[in-house]
């Protein structure tokens, strides 16, 4: 792969370009949501080991409080979002679709709410005192994957960080939150960002943002401008999927990342810029991981909203409190529409990876005829890895899984420009989805 100039935008080769949908929520300043009655908290809501329950029901806990601690190392940290009652420890529905455990917060109706936080000066840290730090306060990446901070910010040994980048492309249509992050803590942003650059030492740092949010560019080149250590802001070419992190780094280094290699085999660390606002949070005032920001937006949604909603809270009251659907049977997604989760149940709790909750009416989801493949080759010419994903689509019709894997379906992020951009309708990410599951199963046995 090679980084090519579009006007004179950097991007990576391939791509499509969806309608954006973003002028719904973009200029819509961050809201907070009101507390509500109850809160539910999965022990999973990041990649790796549940976190281990440290409180009881019946209990009383501040907003804030740790009530499960870290599960193993690939875990975290988790806290009352309020200050309130364990009113249980059970199974409940997860936005994921399965049944899981998780803690139930009833609110103190009488509580003001006031945090009651201390600092954790990163300044005196060791590097293992920072991971930790970083591990305990429940930090995910916040661009949707939540993989816990701290084991990406652990650089193995002979390995090293020379290029740190803060990813702000936020490629996917609807999604408005980590626009309206950086332009409304833009500092936070920064410190987090030098934080982070203490700790794992790059020789330099890059904001990547794309194009359409110029707003963001202007004022992060400016907050960045009046620190001490230098950060390069470099908008990019408006194309999906630019905010993935192998397709990032094409597009700013022009480098690939190697099949089956992850961005330190490159020295690259990429962080979502949301991760890096909650870094500073955390350090400079205490406030460990109850809260994020959201996009709630669709056409079939009364009033698109980007709104700071504690963790846990129904996201039925949340889509409530921004006027609720305006048409009979929407379709709702968790994430943006490429890559988001179809959700049926609205009565499961905002985790930490819910980027958006987006209601769409038919107009935006259409429910395509699937025909044969014509050979178009369109998919061929949207794949960012240049993948054959007709052939890939065909082998997983077959079952023939050896293959696919011999064709590199692993590396397959599941993007979905090539089911975007099919004119034969043909599900290939699904088939993809199910290819990739028979390889792990085979190779679990
Ligand atoms: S879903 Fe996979 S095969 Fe399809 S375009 Fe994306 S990376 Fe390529
Ligand atoms: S885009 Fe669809 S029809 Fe065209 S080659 Fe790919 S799978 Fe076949």
């Amino acid at each position: 792969m090679s980084t090519s100039l579009i006007g004179s935008l950097q991007t990576f080769p391939h791509g499509v370009h969806p309608e954006e949908y973003k002028e719904l929520s973009c200029n819509r300043r961050i809201e907070r949501m009101p507390f509500v009655e109850l809160y539910t908290l999965p022990l999973s809501q990041h990649i790796g080991a549940p976190s281990k329950v440290v409180v009881k029901e019946g209990q009383k806990v501040r907003r804030g409080e740790m009530i499960a601690e870290p599960g193993g190392f690939v875990s975290v940290g988790l806290h009352s979002p309020v200050d309130g009652v364990v009113h249980a420890i059970d199974l409940f529905d997860h936005p994921n679709g399965q049944v899981l455990p998780a803690i139930q917060i009833r609110t103190d109706r009488f509580s003001t709410q006031q945090l009651q936080l201390k600092p954790v000066p990163p300044e005196e840290m060791t590097t293992a005192g920072f991971i930790k730090a970083v591990q305990w306060s429940g930090m995910v990446g916040m661009g949707g994957a939540a993989f816990p901070a701290h084991v990406k910010f652990s650089i193995p040994e002979g390995k090293t960080c020379k290029h740190l980048m803060l990813n702000g492309c936020e490629c996917e249509p609807f999604l408005t939150c980590d626009h309206r992050v950086m332009v409304e803590y833009a500092e936070e942003l920064i410190d987090g960002t030098r934080i982070l650059a203490r700790f794992v030492k790059p020789e330099k740092v890059y904001i990547a943002i794309e194009a359409n949010k110029p707003d963001a560019i202007t004022l992060i080149r400016e907050k960045a401008a009046e620190m001490d250590f230098a950060i390069e802001v470099v908008p990019l070419e408006v194309k999906y999927p630019q905010g993935a992190e192998k397709m990032m780094i094409s597009a700013i280094l022009g480098e690939e990342v190697p099949s089956g290699k992850l961005p330190l085999d490159v020295g690259v660390l990429v962080s979502n810029v949301g991760t890096a606002v909650a870094m500073s949070q955390y350090f400079r005032q205490g406030l460990p991981l109850i809260e994020r920001v959201i996009t709630v937006s669709g056409t079939a949604l009364k009033r698109p909203s980007n709104m700071l909603v504690p963790i846990g809270t129904p996201m039925r009251d949340v889509v409530d409190y921004c006027g609720g659907i305006t048409v009979p049977s929407p379709r709702i997604l968790l994430g943006g529409p490429m890559m988001g989760m179809v959700q049926k149940n609205l009565d499961v709790p905002v985790v930490k990876g819910t980027s958006g909750i987006l209601a769409l009416t038919d107009h935006e989801v259409r429910d395509l005829d699937t025909y044969s493949c014509i050979r178009c080759g369109r998919c061929l010419d949207a794949c960012p890895l240049f993948l054959n994903p007709a052939l890939l689509g065909m082998l997983s019709r077959k079952g023939l899984w050896e293959e696919m894997e011999e064709n590199h379906i692993m590396d397959c992020f599941e993007c979905a420009s090539c089911s975007f951009v099919c004119p034969s309708g043909i599900p290939l990410v699904q088939s993809f989805r199910v290819g990739k599951a028979m390889i792990r199963e085979r190779k679990a046995k």
